[in-house]
């Protein structure tokens, strides 16, 4: 490791984050942390077709005050405005949001808003809860665009795992959340502001989603698969909160705050893409996440091996039958030049390890992945 790598800052957030299945029974132990005790929650409708609202209802009894369920994805700025009026008219003390990265993301909105402490239940692996970042959609822009907003505050004061929770979560969600996790490891490992924690980070991260992803997806019900993605999830949100993320991460917010393409939809199709376009960049630093899944590279060159890695990645994705191209999820080839001239102006994509100096280069990224 070089003199530079051993010279770094980083922010931690103080939170509390807990582990175990049927945690969520137990949320009356942790109410105490928090000042006064009436509580609204953020979610989506699936969240009560599969129980988990009820379990949340069983364990906070009268505390739970006021319910906003019908999140829908990429948190839009009408909604917020809702739930906002929802929490004031309510009067509560702490906003909870439980389900993935959209519930999540509104519920930090309101607390960030009403500066009210949040306690986030995730039942995906997207990552949302480990970071001081949420995301809105302006509706009232053509196309709509995701505006992120970044505050310490942010930060969920709570964070609960409780893989019970996931046990109904459908194979695709689990597949291209599971596939999200996953790209957030890959891009800490390149990241131009990486460091020794979030690198090991990352490559524990890796190494507990290559094991557990396919056996989640194969066996929704299979408990500990379900507790070890878990880990690499969170292990993966705290990679991508320590660091800044590139093409992938920036990409992949365009394809779904402009395209509506579902946000663990778009890490699929685009992951094994940007892989390619950095490896000449970034293949050293890579080395260790191809080694956690467990691709020989010891007498390789290193690009050779994360090609190796790119390739599993990508068999990976494809048997779990997801989308591996922009057209089978509805993207016409005529949308590609203006996406790609919005991700070029993207912050994030112009983070990127690798430099990116013309809106051509994510053009031909683009037609690729179509
Ligand atoms: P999502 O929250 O939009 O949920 C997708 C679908 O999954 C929804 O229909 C939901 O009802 C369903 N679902 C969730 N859990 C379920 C369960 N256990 N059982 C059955 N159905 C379930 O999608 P996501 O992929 O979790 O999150 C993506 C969003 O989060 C994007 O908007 C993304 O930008 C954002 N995000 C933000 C951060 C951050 O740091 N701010 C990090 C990661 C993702």
């Amino acid at each position: 490791m070089t003199a530079q790598a051993n010279d770094f800052r980083y922010v931690s957030y103080a939170q509390e984050v807990i582990f175990g299945a049927g945690s969520i029974s137990r949320f009356d132990e942790f109410m105490n942390r928090f000042q006064g005790k009436r509580f609204i929650l953020c979610t989506s409708r699936s969240m009560r077709s599969k129980g988990q609202v009820a379990a949340l209802e069983a364990a906070l009894g009268e505390g739970l005050i006021a319910i906003y369920d019908r999140v829908q994805p990429h948190v839009q700025d009408v909604q917020v405005v809702e739930a906002l009026e929802l929490a004031r008219e309510s009067n509560v003390d702490a906003v909870i949001g439980m389900g993935g990265g959209s519930p999540i993301g509104m519920a930090k909105a309101i607390g960030f808003q009403l500066n009210l402490p949040m306690i986030a239940i995730p039942t995906t692996y997207a990552g949302s809860e480990m970071t001081a970042v949420y995301g809105v959609t302006h509706t009232d822009e053509t196309p709509p665009r995701k505006v992120t907003v970044s505050d310490p505050k942010i930060t969920p004061r709570l964070v609960m795992y409780d893989a019970e929770l996931t046990l109904d979560l459908p194979p695709e969600l689990t597949a291209s959340t599971g596939i999200n996790a996953l790209a957030h490891c890959i891009e800490a490992l390149y990241s131009k502001t990486r460091n020794p924690l979030s690198t090991a980070a990352a490559v524990e991260g890796v190494r507990h989603i290559h094991n557990a992803l396919f056996d989640c997806f194969r066996d929704g019900k299979d408990m500990d698969a379900r507790a070890e993605m878990f880990v690499g999830a969170h292990l993966a949100g705290f990679s991508l909160a320590s660091v800044s993320m590139g093409l992938h991460h920036g990409l992949c917010h365009v394809l779904g705050g402009t395209a509506k393409i579902p946000h663990g939809v778009a890490n699929s199709i685009v992951l094994p893409h940007a892989i390619r376009f950095n490896a000449d960049a970034t293949a050293p630093q890579l080395l260790p996440a191809a080694e956690a899944m467990g691709i020989p590279v010891k007498e390789d060159h290193p690009t050779a091996a994360i090609e190796r890695m790119r390739q599993a990645i990508h068999e990976l994705i494809g048997s779990m039958n997801l989308p591996q191209r922009l057209r089978d999820a509805g993207l016409s080839e005529s949308d590609l030049p203006q996406l790609a001239q919005i991700a070029f102006q993207n912050r994030t994509v112009q983070n990127n390890p690798k430099p990116i100096t013309e809106v051509s280069q994510i053009e031909r990224i683009l037609e690729a992945a179509w």
